[in-house]
């Protein structure tokens, strides 16, 4: 007997929307009102964004969305790992405990996602024993755009693969964490969903129905039997991602086709896209059962 494949994603090509969930504003420390954030992605042409000030819920009630779907949120900082909380229907105290934070996020219908792992010199901004320890949270931010510019690494999908191999349920998220201009649109979530309602998006992102980019565009996922694969309008290189970081496959060209080998033990693999320049983009996990 073959593999089977849990794919988070829904058969056929769509349709995705396209946010950001990590944006900083005039509120706490970034460089843009409010509303002239929303005005900035608006432009970009993405569908939904969320503001995430410093331990602020900022407002968005009476913010003109042009035409975006707004979502509540904040980062949570002070005292601890940043952690975003998504759909935040109040403010959460950022106490050092960060379990008993996400247990509230949770109660109070929110989401948490752990923030920039490999931020800081020292690489280790939220260190893996407390990514281990924690428990409730939705994903980690396995690319954080403003880490582009400052110290650490902005990838954290060592950390990531790290919890995958132990069975921990975790989305990966990539958010620009814009602070500032050069920030913004340095890379996004895609979800597939077919309604623009925040209610909805809220549903994609905590089931794992997206994927992460820095510009590569993935049109369509698709598992048949024990093939999984994934066609893109504009990727050069793929790369199946398996247990503990390994690469079980590389493969060029815009389309992969990957069959998960009867023989394997894999608890599951994902699937990393290359593109042009240093474009990526990256598939959630697909677990795998006998
Ligand atoms: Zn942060
Ligand atoms: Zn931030």
């Amino acid at each position: 007997m073959g593999r089977v494949i849990e794919s988070p994603y829904l058969p056929g090509a769509g349709p995705w929307l396209r946010g950001n969930l990590h944006t900083h504003t005039t509120e706490s420390d970034g460089n843009l009102s409010p509303q002239a954030a929303v005005d900035a992605y608006a432009a970009l042409g993405h569908d939904f964004i969320m503001i995430s000030d410093h331990d602020r819920v900022t407002p968005i009630g009476q913010l003109d969305a042009r035409g975006m779907t707004l979502l509540q949120g904040n980062e949570i900082t002070a005292n601890g790992p940043h952690m975003l909380h998504v759909n935040a229907a109040a403010k959460v105290e950022p106490l050092r405990d960060r379990q008993a934070v996400i247990d509230t996020v949770t109660a109070l219908g929110g989401m948490v996602i752990m923030n920039h792992p490999n931020w800081e010199s020292h690489f280790n901004h939220c260190d893996q024993r407390t990514l281990d320890m924690l428990r409730g949270y939705t994903g980690i931010e396995i690319y954080n755009g403003v880490t582009l510019r400052a110290e650490g690494s902005p990838l954290a999908t060592d950390r990531w693969d790290m919890l995958l191999s132990q069975d921990r349920r975790v989305w990966g998220f990539a958010d620009d964490d814009n602070h500032d201009d050069i920030d913004r649109g340095v890379c996004w979530n895609v979800v597939q969903c077919a309604s623009r309602e925040a209610e909805a998006i809220l549903e994609a992102l905590r089931v794992g129905r997206f994927y992460a980019s820095t510009g590569v565009v993935i049109d369509e996922i698709r598992v048949e039997g024990s093939r999984i694969r994934v066609f893109s309008s504009n990727a050069q290189a793929f790369h199946v991602q398996c247990d503990h970081g390994c690469t079980a496959a590389r493969v060029n060209g815009s389309e992969l086709d990957f069959e998960v080998p009867d023989t394997s033990s894999w608890r599951y693999v994902r699937v990393e896209c290359f593109g042009p320049g240093a474009s990526q983009a990256w598939t959630q996990p697909f677990f795998l059962h006998s």
